[in-house]
């Protein structure tokens, strides 16, 4: 029996809104077949909120995404709110739903669609067929220990501080949705720090191995210095399935890993917080990107960011692989049928804009689902 899923649209800024457009037409697809309805909300966030509400994330937005079975967002930002006070940015409305939402896992899919292997950087042998997943801790580390700062020494120099400092529960969350997610996938995961170098790498790799060894035995383990799996990912990333690490190399690896792919316009992303008793977990899914104002509003922008993060959502908020995949599958056969975005054009593709874009993703559905 279907049953509705409430899910809260935030466009955001720059692209945004013309990102999320297509992703709710697809949205509206799925919802038309009945396998999974939505209940669909739409909000502001970011310098749309900043210029309706003064704030970039209104107090009435943020308890409609915490009651919402997922949020959905676009980008923020844009140069008509640059000059704002850091605390009133538009991204702060982004970084306060991931606070609030208390969002501690980032996934970040680095995907090569086979039509895309000629954009990434690397060799097509390297890339072809790559299907990674890196998990990054969102809420810890170095980027929010204390003590930090900047402080004058004595002798009239400074001193910048920042602290590494992780939990045994904190690590343990995180990895507890690496060995789920790897169970989906072929049970790898691969799980990075400096245990070489840091304590708090230490005490990453034991408890992630004491997980392991209570909860997922049948998981493959194996743990690599973050140094290494940097060269790794560049050497021979196919030897990955699920990658898991802290918040500052994951920033990085992340990055590098999403660039093996090609293009900024194809990234989606998922950011998870605990599950609940029901096994419920708050959810926000967006694009990579941000809201590029230097194409905005003239129907350029590549959309399948955002649709691919609607994929994730369809996969890990509401159990419905197999519509993620049928939707995966759509994209994937726009690309290899020779259409683009400018982002992602190449030599005998056809430039398409954001909406035939849209439009050709819901005619691909229309046929696999026949
Ligand atoms: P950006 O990702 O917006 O753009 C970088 C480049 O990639 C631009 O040339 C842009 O045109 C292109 N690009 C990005 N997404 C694209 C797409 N879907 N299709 C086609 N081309 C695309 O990064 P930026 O220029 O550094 O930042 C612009 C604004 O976005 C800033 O205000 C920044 O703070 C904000 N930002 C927001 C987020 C977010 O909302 N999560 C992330 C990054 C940056």
């Amino acid at each position: 029996m279907a049953s509705n899923r409430k899910v809260l649209l935030l466009p955001g800024d720059g692209i945004g809104p013309e990102c999320l457009g297509q992703a709710r037409r697809v949205i509206e697809w799925f919802d038309r077949r009945r396998v999974v309805t939505f209940e669909v909300e739409e909000d502001l966030v970011g310098g749309a909120a900043i210029d309706a509400h003064g704030v970039p994330l209104a107090d009435a937005t943020l308890d409609k995404a915490m009651a919402a079975d997922a949020v959905l967002l676009g980008a923020v930002g844009g140069p008509e709110w640059d000059d704002l006070a850091f605390e009133i940015k538009p991204e702060r409305g982004l970084l306060r739903l991931r606070k609030e939402m208390e969002l501690f896992a980032n996934l970040r899919p680095a995907i090569c669609f086979d039509a895309l292997v000629a954009a990434s950087t690397l060799k097509p042998e390297v890339v072809s067929g790559l299907d990674i997943m890196i998990v990054r801790e969102l809420t810890g580390g170095v980027y929010f220990g204390e003590p930090r700062g900047i402080e004058d020494l004595p002798d009239g120099t400074r001193r910048g501080i920042n602290t590494q400092v992780y939990t045994t529960p904190e690590i343990q969350r995180v990895a507890r949705v690496a060995f789920e997610l790897a169970e989906k996938r072929q049970n790898r995961v691969c799980s990075v720090e400096k245990a070489n170098v840091m304590e708090s790498g230490v005490l990453w790799r034991e408890e992630v191995q004491k997980l392991h060894d209570a909860e997922y035995p049948r998981a493959e383990l194996s743990h690599m210095y973050a140094d290494n799996c940097t060269m790794q990912l560049v050497r021979n990333p196919k030897q990955f399935d699920v990658i898991v690490t802290d918040n500052l190399f994951g920033d990085m690896l992340s990055d590098a890993a999403a660039m093996l792919t090609g293009s900024l316009g194809m990234l989606p992303s998922a950011s998870l917080g605990a599950a609940d008793a029901s096994g419920r977990r708050k959810a926000l899914y967006e694009p990579v990107h941000g809201s590029a104002p230097d194409i905005a509003g003239k129907d350029l922008a590549n959309p399948l960011a955002c649709v691919l993060s609607f994929s994730m959502m369809l996969r890990y908020s509401f159990d419905q692989g197999e519509g993620a995949d049928l939707l995966d599958q759509a994209v994937e056969n726009v690309l290899a049928g020779g259409l683009r975005t400018a982002d992602i054009s190449q030599e005998g593709t056809e430039t398409v804009s954001t909406t035939a874009m849209g439009d050709s993703v819901l005619r691909e559905l229309d046929k696999l689902a026949d």
